[in-house]
């Protein structure tokens, strides 16, 4: 199954992504992810990245392309994946659809404002890239998977959250275009796992009928 995660920063695709890996076995593939490596590679290309990153700013599509080509040629995606954070752009959509035919598009849809919220409360995990939150009750400031500090992204910030929610919203529209009637919407307004119930319940079917 090869699965696209559409949806905001902040909107809950990374939280979403872990929980269909774990039932369906198909790797979470996070371009943000990927390029956030790139960017501490000490590289030019990640010196690159790493500022476009920083401001919220998309990275180039020949690049984020060629990265994410790259990364599905592994052997863990041989039985599919979940596009999370790819395609950001009608024009990204057009590169994948040349190079293979996804099965689903799962849109994630969270108010603007709440986006907001979300983003500038959002602490990571710098060893293992847990997401939490300063509003989620029993917040230390420590990842509660691995014990490392947790810290604030640079385009968690205010200035940098307006820009890629800008993005979003400019974007949005024409890749619900394109993939038409592949598109599954749901809302994350409510918890991770009320978020996850009608994904699973879809793609359970999906499963069953291929
Ligand atoms: P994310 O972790 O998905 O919020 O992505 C963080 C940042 O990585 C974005 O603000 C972009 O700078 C870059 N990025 C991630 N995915 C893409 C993409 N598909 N196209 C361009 N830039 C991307």
């Amino acid at each position: 199954m090869k699965l696209i995660l559409l949806g905001a920063a902040g909107s809950g695709k990374g939280t979403l992504a872990k929980k269909i890996t774990q039932d369906f076995g198909i790797p979470q593939i996070s371009t943000g992810d990927i390029l956030r490596e790139i960017a501490k590679s000490g590289t030019e290309l990640g010196e690159k990245v790493g500022s476009f990153q920083k401001q919220g700013i998309l990275v180039p599509d020949e690049i984020t392309f060629e990265v994410l080509k790259q990364r599905l040629k592994q052997k863990d995606c041989k039985n599919g994946y979940i596009l999370d954070g790819y395609p950001r752009t009608l024009n990204q959509a057009k590169m994948l659809d040349k190079f293979t035919k996804v099965d689903v598009v799962i849109k994630v849809d969270l108010p603007f404002d709440e986006l907001e919220r979300r983003l500038v409360s959002r602490r990571q995990c710098a060893k293992c890239g847990d997401i939490d939150n300063i509003n989620y009750p029993g917040y230390t400031g420590k990842c509660r998977k691995c014990g490392e500090k947790l810290f604030q992204r640079n385009d968690d910030k205010p200035e940098a959250i307006k820009v890629r929610l800008e993005a979003y919203k400019n974007n949005i529209t024409p890749l619900v275009s394109f993939y038409g009637d592949k598109v599954f919407n749901v809302s994350s307004v409510g918890s991770p796992d009320e978020t996850y119930a009608p994904v699973k319940a879809f793609l359970k079917k999906l499963e069953a009928k291929n």
